[in-house]
């Protein structure tokens, strides 16, 4: 392990267990232990996901999305309805006229009573346009007396991330008691002198600014991840992945992998039945992935390629390589929509030739499971396809030769990894072939994916129309939905996208849910359907099918859809709250129609007022249909201090670091990790215990 690596003065403490600290028992140490969290260290680098700023009261007519604010008022008005489930409406008024209404979907009936007409309620949460103006989904409240005036905090309440089991209260207890443990800044260091950025505080006190911002502290930095002492922790975390990263690489090419030479006659066998060509770029990415696996040393290869440009065909030509050398394959995707839509392909391409293809999802169970991973692990089965319950234990192959992932950045580098160790032969692995339509400009590609090679499909199949986009103010939806009315009266099919950003799937899927009622009231003519992922992934699959069967001509949708989802017939899209999205989100939601002949369109819906920013971006997506020049322009755009969500790229789950964000340090932070590995390799050990800690071990497999 790695730790044994680590210099005698870098740990300083933090290498005591958990339970040296007062209140943490065998039982609450488990808890922490699930979560990684084992030692004094892990606590001090368990770093607030966010804050909440409830130094101030926002004026309900100020409130905009975007953020958590704090706001007060009286309650004007209470309503309970229950449509198929109980609802609790509360409306409050700030005595200038603006009201503010509260939802909540969870409530006691003791909850419900206490919201007295009159009462004065401080809440905390989110707001979004709701039917009556703004609304705040399971907001944190608070019912205040007559004459009460609770003080506002003077700092910013750090957000860890959750640990099952127990309470966000305790959590922060414990970390603050880690934290008074925290050594000397010297024995905190593990970053040579003078290496990275100038500037920057010391770790220590990094660590102690962003644990327990002091009152005086620039709040805005904080909230934008902008503040030295993030920005400090941050470059510590990007190196210690880039290190753990090009550790990995170089220890996974020293591994042997059963070469799969090329199988031109089986290749040309299904090249024949496919009802199109494959283009230049197809051909070439396809030759890079044929040479690939020829060879005695495992593949690692992400093949990036914009929505639509048919990474799928060439990944059933590697895997009929594959299959055509006596070895099996797995295909994984992030959703079971996803890999579905992969199964009915792989099915289509494949069976024709005698290959059997296999589906492992989480719900494939009993009979059927145990037969398909009998077949798997005697090998009468050549390729599967799944979700991430390929990964789980009890999955093995006779003779897996080829993995291969989709939508790659849904998935950390170690899950991956787990796939490819179930096809651990001795010293040998498999070849990994990793396809992501997620456009990455090349800096952050260096970062994100410094373990492997990189092919570009830069060329969308002949025949496509190219896709209209416009910019519309919500308040135009009437509009809209007679735009809806007329393309579905033509013969074809819309999507609805209804996005909520940094809020439950459950919330989401209400959102959706009210969307759809009041769309299918509005165009009774038409058959409407929902999406969304509080569905069970049947009911989730039927609705697919039905749409693309054409039998629902609207589908009204949350964000699920994004990823791989083809229907040729759908040629409208319409995305709600555009103006909160990442650029790259919109451009694989947009990416969901022009895939077929018809002229297609995409409207963005925004609520006014936008912001400049805001505006170039939508102007972006009006511009440009090229999903690399978009990713560029975000990171041009999105300058520090625009509070944009951190799903932007999707990339790796960092603690801190935001790599579009914090794009400016990463060359300091590839020079650094060279150094590093060559100069310090114990320190480059150290660095990587402590941020990436047990992913790491994938490093020596
Ligand atoms: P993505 O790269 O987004 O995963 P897909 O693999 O789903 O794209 O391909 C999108 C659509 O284009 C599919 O319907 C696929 O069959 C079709 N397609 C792929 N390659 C070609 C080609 N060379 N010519 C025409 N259609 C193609
Ligand atoms: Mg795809």
């Amino acid at each position: 392990m790695p730790r044994q690596a680590t210099p005698a003065p870098a740990l300083a403490g933090g290498e005591a267990p958990v339970t040296v600290l007062p209140g943490v028992g065998p039982a609450v140490a488990e808890k922490l232990a699930a979560r990684g969290l084992s030692t004094l260290q892990d606590l001090w680098f368990l770093l607030p996901l966010r804050y909440e700023d409830r130094t101030r009261l926002t004026p309900i007519r100020e409130l905009r999305p975007g953020a958590a604010l704090q706001a007060e008022g009286r309650v004007r008005h209470v309503e309970r309805t229950f449509r198929g489930r109980p609802v609790l409406k509360v409306v409050l008024d700030d005595g200038h006229g603006d009201l503010l209404q509260l939802r909540f979907f969870h409530f006691r009936a003791q909850q419900a009573q206490a919201f007295q007409p009159g009462r004065r309620v401080r809440v905390f949460g989110e707001v979004r346009p709701g039917p009556q103006g703004w609304e705040m989904v399971h907001p944190g409240y608070r019912l205040l007396g007559e004459q009460e005036a609770p003080a506002l905090d003077d700092r910013l309440t750090p957000v860890y991330p959750a640990v099952e089991g127990l309470g966000p209260g305790t959590l922060a207890r414990l970390v603050r008691l880690a934290l008074e443990r925290l050594p000397a800044s010297a024995a905190l260091e593990l970053l040579p002198a003078g290496a990275g950025p100038g500037g920057l505080p010391g770790l220590r006190e990094a660590l102690l600014t962003v644990h327990r911002p002091p009152a005086d502290a620039d709040t805005a930095a904080l909230l934008s991840g902008t503040h030295p002492a993030q920005q400090r922790l941050a470059f510590e975390e990007l190196l210690a992945h880039a290190l753990s990263l090009r550790r990995q690489r170089l220890a996974l090419r020293e591994q042997g992998a059963t070469p799969l030479p090329p199988a031109p006659a089986a290749l040309a066998a299904l090249r024949a039945t496919l009802p199109f060509a494959l283009t230049g770029a197809q051909e070439r990415v396809l030759a890079e992935v044929a040479a690939d696996l020829a060879r005695p040393q495992p593949m690692l290869r992400l093949v990036q390629g914009d929505v639509g440009s048919g990474k799928t065909v060439v990944a059933a030509l590697a895997a009929m390589q594959a299959v055509a050398a006596g070895r099996q394959v797995a295909l994984m995707a992030p959703t079971e929509l996803l890999a579905e839509q992969h199964l009915q392909n792989f099915r289509r391409w494949l069976e024709p030739h005698g290959i059997a293809v296999r589906w492992l999802a989480g719900k494939v169970t009993g009979k059927a499971r145990r037969e398909t991973l009998a077949e798997l692990a005697l090998g009468h089965a050549q390729v599967v396809v799944g979700t991430h319950a390929l990964m789980q234990e009890g999955v093995a192959f006779a003779r897996l030769g080829l993995v291969i992932v989709d939508e790659q950045h849904r998935f950390g580098v170690h899950q991956r990894l787990a796939l490819r160790d179930k096809g651990l032969e001795g010293e040998r692995v498999p070849h990994q072939l990793v396809m992501t339509a997620t456009p990455i400009p090349r800096t952050l590609a260096m970062t994100a994916y410094a373990d492997l090679d990189l092919s570009v499909i830069d060329e969308l199949p002949p025949g496509r129309s190219p896709v209209t986009t416009v910019a519309m103010a919500a308040d135009r939806r009437p509009a809209l939905v007679a735009r809806v009315r007329a393309a579905c009266a033509e013969g074809r099919q819309a999507y609805w996208v209804c996005p909520l950003i940094e809020e439950s799937e459950e919330v989401e899927a209400q959102a959706a849910q009210t969307t759809f009622e009041q769309l299918s009231e509005a165009l009774p003519e038409l058959r409407v359907g929902l999406l969304h992922g509080r569905m069970k992934p049947a009911e989730k699959q039927a609705v697919m099918r039905r749409f693309k069967e054409g039998g629902l001509q609207l589908l009204v949708a949350t964000t699920v859809i994004e990823v791989g989802v083809d229907v040729p017939n759908a040629s409208l899209m319409v995305i709600e709250n555009a103006e909160r999205l990442g650029l790259a989100q919109l451009h694989q939601l947009r990416g969901r129609v022009g895939r077929g002949s018809t002229a297609s369109s995409c409207v963005l819906l925004y609520q006014p007022p936008l912001g400049a920013i805001a505006r170039e971006r939508l102007e972006v997506m009006r511009r440009s249909s090229d999903g690399f020049v978009i990713a560029e322009k975000d990171l041009e755009l999105r300058g520090p201090g625009e509070l944009l969500g951190t799903r932007q790229t999707g990339l790796a789950a960092f603690r801190i670091a935001d790599l579009v964000r914090d794009a400016h340090l990463l060359p300091a932070v590839h020079g650094v990790a060279e150094r590093l590995l060559a100069e310090t390799p114990a320190l480059a050990e150290a660095l990587i215990a402590r941020w990436v800690g047990s992913a790491a071990r994938y490093a020596a497999a």
